[in-house]
């Protein structure tokens, strides 16, 4: 199953508790999920449920407990649009959602791809929670601190700076006047906030950048003790639950043991300068934090908390006037 189907199934669990609160979470047994495509580019997912009253008890339940269910969801994957159809959209709606990662080493245990599968998933499902434009994923950013290990591919910041901005001209060329950046890479953040005031002081739009940890620091706090800028448990969780085959289980402690666990000022600086350039500068297998207390359900917990509070970041920003988004006059 795909991440965004592990995501959607998911969303249907929390809208069912909403609706149906005597019957907990364990009592929807997902059967059947179809996907198809009608003529109208619109995507639905057909499921069957049925109620049980305790999980264990599935190989008793009877066949009258069945109950087809048919939940619509319409998605705005920008892509798999045909242009007359995205007319329609850009006429009534102003918002898109563009995801950004990297591609870049994240120690043994987690795949070059985990920021921007962090980054995809979270655009995916808020857009498909909300119907707003979601954008192809820019899966390559500023990542030369890692150049040490194998893989790592990187942009200079100036040419990901650039290049964002054009990408995001053509968007306003289009008729979109907001953007949220979701990003998963830290390395990206600086150089966002660039492009977005370049594009908010000459008036073409209103861009804003949204990291997803950042969006949830106390729940992180509580998650770990360690959680580590980069290849930490909170990376790790997060891959556990969206794509637990590409994680190397067996090697978080071996994470753990060769990467730096406590990333401290003691450590990183001396008199108050930051005396290091590269990851590789700090730990032997390029992460930080401690591996070993990552579990999917805790990654399961950050996406729908995240989640949650990116969707209402959109809400957010497509209530507001453009004209309170652009800059002050001058004093
Ligand atoms: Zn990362």
């Amino acid at each position: 199953m795909c991440t965004h189907h592990i995501a959607t199934i998911n969303y249907l669990y929390n809208l069912w508790e909403d609706s149906a609160p005597d019957h907990p979470k364990s009592s929807l047994i997902i059967e059947t999920d179809v996907i198809s495509i009608d003529s109208n580019n619109i995507h639905y997912i057909i499921w069957e449920y049925r109620i049980a009253s305790d999980w264990q008890s599935v190989s008793n339940l009877q066949t009258e407990n069945w109950i087809p269910m048919v939940c619509v969801i319409q998605y705005m994957r920008v892509a798999e649009q045909t242009w007359p159809d995205l007319d329609s959209y850009v006429n009534e709606e102003s918002l898109a959602v563009v995801p950004l990662g990297s591609t870049e080493q994240h120690g043994p245990h987690l795949p070059l791809a985990t920021d921007h599968l962090i980054a995809e998933a979270f655009a995916h499902e808020a857009t498909d929670r909300t119907d707003y434009l979601c954008t192809p994923t820019i899966n390559i950013g500023v990542s030369p601190h890692h150049r040490q290990f194998h893989g790592t591919m990187w942009v200079e910041a100036p040419v990901f700076r650039d290049y964002v901005e054009s990408f995001t001209r053509n968007l306003a060329y289009h008729g979109i006047d907001r953007i949220v950046y979701v990003n998963a890479h830290g390395g990206n953040v600086e150089h966002l906030r660039e492009v977005g005031r370049r594009l908010r002081d000459d008036k073409t739009l209103y861009a804003i950048e949204w990291m997803w940890n950042e969006s949830i620091p106390k729940l992180v706090d509580d998650l770990f003790e360690q959680n580590g800028p980069h290849g930490g448990p909170k990376e790790t969780a997060m891959i556990q639950y969206l794509q637990p085959e590409l994680v190397n289980n067996d090697r978080l402690a071996d994470a753990r043991d060769n990467g730096l666990t406590e990333f401290t000022d003691d450590n990183t600086r001396k008199f108050g300068a930051r005396t290091y350039y590269d990851a590789a500068d700090n730990t032997e297998n390029g992460v930080l934090g401690d591996q070993t207390d990552a579990t999917a359900k805790k990654g399961e917990e950050m996406f729908e908390s995240a989640t949650e509070q990116l969707v209402k970041l959109c809400q957010w920003l497509d209530e507001q006037a453009l004209s309170d988004l652009m800059p002050e006059n001058h004093v």
